[in-house]
């Protein structure tokens, strides 16, 4: 059986939900493919930086609602135990990915996006002016327009053999919710060596404790637990979160080969949205906030593309040439932080450099983070 749309999705996070309920709001028949069902857990710290917050409200989210902690402030520790507290210009909020995605999920059906879920793609190809998608239920889906908002890591990065696959990638991410006596309006970011870990607040009273390490730290402690009772706990702060916190999950979420090596935009003419055009560093905060506006653009473009009767070129080249000028300083700021933190000495003099600068500070988050917006940028293009 062939099924034959003009837009497909590929995956279902942030960028891929995002662009499903604007492009269908705007009457293009969208399906989207994902490998999970929903709701599910993801690794991820779950802070989402206020640059979102109005766009995800105008698009039909009542984040109050849904239990969203708000957060103002930003505390840092160095791998000795050293703070650094201040305020956050833009701030942000809490929520798991599990509840937020989940929410996303029913605004897009209530948006007449048709879904494949549990399924696979395991091929894209490329011929004759359109894509042939091979699924692991065995449909074969016909789309003029491939969105890829598959994430960080699949296997159609290795089959379309994608740069940053032959890299190595040495990150590996943790996640756990936890509960205990912690503040609330707090995003907190503790430094181990080889790696950072950060803590906020979510709905529900609970929080969400996730780290990225250098896989070399398992590799010298041999399990996760032994590595956070070695080498996370000799931070005393995350000695105190290990100590006193209640864990609420019987084993913690785990990611491999985390890289955030750039990529294109666009790869065999599928337009890449989210972690798959490029990932920020997590210690900036804001890859969920990308993710969604990255999602909003790639439907403002394939919009334009669909009414203006565009060209195939022109659309790619625009889809790129915006998705560069919004995103790829951010990244690369985001990349030249990560080098400093995680490092015994150098995040010691880190901290001590920006306790005493502020300003410096501030203006590196304000680097990593865009203008706050608004609008989908779907119906922006139908207006223009
Ligand atoms: C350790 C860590 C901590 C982080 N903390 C934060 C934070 O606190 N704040 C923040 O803003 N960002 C954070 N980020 C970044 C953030 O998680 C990502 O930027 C964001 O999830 C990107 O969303 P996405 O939609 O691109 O991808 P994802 O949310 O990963 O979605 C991709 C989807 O595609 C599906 N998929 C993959 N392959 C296929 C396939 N072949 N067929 C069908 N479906 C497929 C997957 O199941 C998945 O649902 C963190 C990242 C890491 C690694």
């Amino acid at each position: 059986m062939t099924m034959t749309y003009p837009v497909v999705i590929i995956g279902g996070g942030l960028a891929g939900l995002v662009s499903s309920i604007e492009l269908a709001r705007l009457g293009i028949k969208t399906l989207l493919i994902e490998r999970k069902a929903y709701p599910h857990h993801k690794v991820c710290g779950e802070y989402v930086s206020n640059e979102v917050r109005p766009y995800l409200e105008n698009l039909g989210l009542n984040l109050d609602s849904l239990g969203a902690a708000h957060i103002a402030n930003f505390r840092f520790t160095s791998p000795k135990g050293s703070i650094l507290d201040t305020s956050l210009d833009m701030g942000g909020f809490g929520i798991s990915r599990y509840t937020l995605d989940n929410a996303l999920y029913e605004l897009s059906l209530e948006s007449g996006v048709d879904f494949q879920l549990n399924t696979i793609v395991q091929d894209v190809k490329w011929a004759d002016d359109h894509f042939d998608i091979e699924t692991s239920d065995s449909v074969q889906i016909e789309a003029e327009i491939v969105i890829g908002a598959f994430g960080k890591r699949t296997r159609l990065d290795k089959q379309m053999n994608r740069d940053f696959m032959n890299k190595e990638s040495p990150y590996v991410g943790v996640k756990y919710h936890i509960k205990g006596n912690f503040a609330k309006d707090l995003i907190s970011l503790h430094n181990f060596r080889n790696g950072y870990c950060g803590m906020s607040a979510i709905e529900d009273d609970k929080y969400c404790l996730c780290y990225l390490t250098e896989r070399s730290n398992l590799k010298e402690s041999g399990s996760i637990p032994d590595m956070e009772r070695h080498i996370l706990s000799r931070n005393p702060h995350l000695k105190h979160i290990f100590d006193s916190a209640e864990f609420l999950y019987d084993k913690p979420e785990v990611i491999n080969e985390v890289s955030f090596a750039s990529k294109n935009a666009v790869e065999n003419h599928i337009l890449m949205a989210g972690d798959s055009a490029g990932l920020i560093t997590p210690l900036c905060g804001n890859g969920m906030a990308m993710a969604i506006r990255a999602g909003s653009m790639v439907a403002r473009e394939t919009t334009r593309y669909f009414l203006e009767h565009r060209s195939r070129k022109l659309l790619e080249t625009t889809y790129q040439h915006a998705w560069q000028k919004e995103f790829a300083l951010r990244l690369k700021i985001g990349r030249t932080v990560q080098n400093l933190f995680g490092r015994e000495v150098l995040s010691e003099m880190a901290l001590g450099f920006f306790k005493i600068t502020p300003p410096i500070l501030r203006m590196v988050i304000k680097g990593t983070h865009g203008e706050v917006f608004t609008t989908g940028s779907g119906r922006q293009a139908m207006k223009e």
